[in-house]
């Protein structure tokens, strides 16, 4: 379930060794939510291994997929609405919830469907996204050497991402809609002691401004009410990541955060059922760990199958 990086690299391996995996991408929208995941929503991706030009995000996830579809993965353009893991094998719904029956029935089932971070909903925000927008500093700090970068955000990933930033801007502006910071003391520290950081109080983001890239953005002080502009070369949103696990709630251990829990390589709490990507990883979310977790789900399914089959066949002998 999922078609970003972790599904699509088990739907490589999977195929590979013969299971006739079916790839429940997801449906079109202009969200993370989407087939091909997050990556969707990015241009240039520079860190992913064997492209030292670089490659678009969109294009790359069209070579994962077409990779997995020369195997014989088949996919479905939509997205599971309710999954049953309390009995086998494994029920799967697209479409109506309430259908007595499951649109599919599988004996194992990997669950990549990601992750998306949180957003300011600003109609500028969506239209500069990868243009100068970005919400991964790991990912894009490099493109904005020499520049002045703005992060939004309080907490402890808000400042993880500025302290990171201070290695290539030339100057690192957090603006936060409250007096005080979120992040634990330790992180604050460490923020409030580096020169290239400063500080925007009270304040919040009303329009990213930029034609084609960002240039600025408007901000407005929620204690007094007063409009400023702040010119800027890039903006890093850090208002935190959410999950995509509703549909898993009350059937896969979850962490406080909602993200599955996984022990023993990608084994959930359900055996047989496998997660990979940032769906259970809420510290590195990148595109090549979410595939190397994906390539450790299917090799995982793959032995699991493997060990059930020969279970059974020895259970049959002694009968
Ligand atoms: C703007 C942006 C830029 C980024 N740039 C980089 C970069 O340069 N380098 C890098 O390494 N990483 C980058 N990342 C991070 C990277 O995209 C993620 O770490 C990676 O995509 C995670 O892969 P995933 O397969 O776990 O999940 P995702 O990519 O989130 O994919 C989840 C999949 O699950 C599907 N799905 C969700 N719900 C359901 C459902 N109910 N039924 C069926 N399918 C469902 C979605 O449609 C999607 O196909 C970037 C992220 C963003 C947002």
């Amino acid at each position: 379930m999922g078609s970003g990086p972790a599904g699509l690299t088990a739907a490589i391996y999977t195929a590979r060794a013969n299971l006739h995996p079916l790839v429940i991408e997801g449906e079109p929208s202009s969200d993370s939510d989407q087939p091909g995941g997050q990556l969707m929503l990015t241009t240039e991706v520079e860190n992913y291994p064997g492209f030292e030009d670089g490659i678009m995000g969109p294009e790359l996830m069209a070579r994962f997929r077409g990779q997995a579809a020369r195997f014989g993965a088949g996919y479905l353009t939509a997205k599971a609405s309710r999954v049953d893991f309390s009995a086998r094998p494994f029920g799967i719904w697209v479409g109506d919830p309430e259908a007595p029956e499951p649109t599919y029935r599988a004996r194992s089932v990997i669950v990549a469907t990601g992750a998306r971070s949180l957003m300011l909903g600003l109609p500028s925000e969506a239209r500069l996204l990868g243009h100068g927008v970005s919400t991964c500093a790991t990912c894009d700090g490099f493109f904005f050497r020499g520049q002045h970068i703005a992060v939004v955000g309080g907490g402890d990933s808000a400042m993880e991402e500025a302290i990171f930033l201070t290695k290539f801007g030339e100057r690192v502006t957090v603006i936060h809609r409250r007096k005080e910071l979120r992040a634990s003391k330790i992180m604050q520290d460490r923020a409030f002691r580096n020169p290239k950081i400063d500080f925007r109080w009270d304040s919040v983001v009303t329009e990213i401004l930029g034609d084609g890239a960002v240039s600025g953005v408007r901000l407005r002080d929620v204690s007094s009410g007063d409009e400023s502009t702040l010119d800027l070369g890039g903006l890093f949103v850090a208002i935190g990541h959410a999950p995509n696990t509703d549909l898993f709630a009350g059937q896969l251990d979850m962490d406080q955060n909602g993200y599955i829990t996984t022990h023993d390589g990608s084994r959930t709490s359900v055996e047989g059922v496998f997660a990979s990507g940032d769906v259970q990883d809420s510290v590195y979310r990148q595109a090549v760990t979410a595939a190397g977790s994906g390539c450790m789900a299917a090799i995982d399914a793959e032995r699991w199958l493997e060990a059930a089959d020969h279970a059974a066949e020895q259970a049959r002998a002694q009968s």
